[in-house]
């Protein structure tokens, strides 16, 4: 039977919880990035590590501007975390520049995390109103670099466009674009219809290669879903540190942010967020 729970095993009081690392920018709004991954973290009762890749300049109504950290300090970031307290699953946001990028892949495969550790890849584009968030020519060492390594990567459908020129408007075009993402090289593709807002399920469609397993939620009617990309995948990333196999850890996030969705709030002046900490507060 599916799960249907919105939570992971604990652990005991003074005792290690799983260890986890979000790679992603910093949304001063608190709505998005990596204020999401860590609450999202926090939420599931693992221990978040964070290595930051760019600051944004950020409320509700958009990104004003991003300064980008310098590739050794996210490369020592990383370094840091993986040779002190050990990462058992990590996900990437926000990753700006093609120099970043190639800084985390070196650095993931010097510290011998790749084949070994679970890596999501959300192919962090543009915020939720367009403005850009990784420049155009990294575009290449995105889908080049990083993708191929990924255990699991989860476009929306505007970052499927741009990785694989393919428009999804409907099951059909859901399902090429799923088949296009898989052959970049990651071991799992998660296709998110979440965008597609001439349905009324929101329907996420996950493709290995050979097989396909949909993911379908009533949709929410709201305009404040910020930061439910980078919710969706920390929550993914939680229950692979847990050893879920990927459909299962999939059913799981979808399930918590689903539930954050619900919660969804106003904020300032423009598009307000998905309520992170759902069950907690509201
Ligand atoms: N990371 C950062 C730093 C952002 O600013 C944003 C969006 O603005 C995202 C990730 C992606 O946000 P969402 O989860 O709403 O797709």
């Amino acid at each position: 039977m599916a799960d249907t729970t919105t939570s992971l095993p604990l652990a005991p009081p003074g005792q290690t919880p799983r260890r986890v690392m979000t790679i992603a920018g910093s949304d001063s709004g608190g709505s998005a990035g990596l204020q999401a991954d860590m609450r999202a973290f926090a939420m599931l009762g693992v221990h978040g590590s964070a290595a930051l890749t760019a600051v944004t300049v950020q409320n509700t109504l958009g990104v004003k501007a991003f300064h980008e950290i310098p590739v050794d300090v996210v490369a020592g970031q990383i370094s840091a975390v993986a040779s002190d307290i050990g990462i058992e699953a990590a996900k990437t946001g926000m990753l700006a520049s093609t120099a970043i990028i190639r800084a985390v892949v070196a650095t993931w495969l010097a510290e011998g995390l790749d084949g070994t550790v679970p890596l999501v890849v959300d192919p962090v584009c543009a915020s939720n109103v367009g403005e850009p968030l990784l420049h155009a020519s990294a575009l290449d060492a995105l889908r080049d670099e990083l993708i191929p390594r990924a255990t699991l990567v989860t476009p929306n459908l505007d970052e499927v466009r741009l990785l694989v020129g393919i428009d999804v408007v409907d099951d059909v075009t859901q399902r090429d674009a799923a088949r296009a993402l898989h052959a970049l090289g990651p071991q799992w593709a998660l296709i998110k219809g979440g965008h597609l807002r001439t349905s009324r399920i929101s329907s996420d469609l996950l493709f290995d290669g050979s097989e396909f397993h949909e993911f379908a939620a009533a949709r929410v009617d709201t305009r404040h879903d910020h930061g439910a990309g980078d919710t969706l995948a920390a929550a993914i990333t939680a229950a692979l540190a847990h050893g879920r196999p990927v459909p299962d850890a999939v059913a799981f996030g979808k399930l918590w942010v689903t539930e954050c969705i619900r919660g969804a709030y106003p904020l300032g002046h423009g598009l307000g967020p998905v309520n992170g900490m759902v069950g907690l507060h509201g």
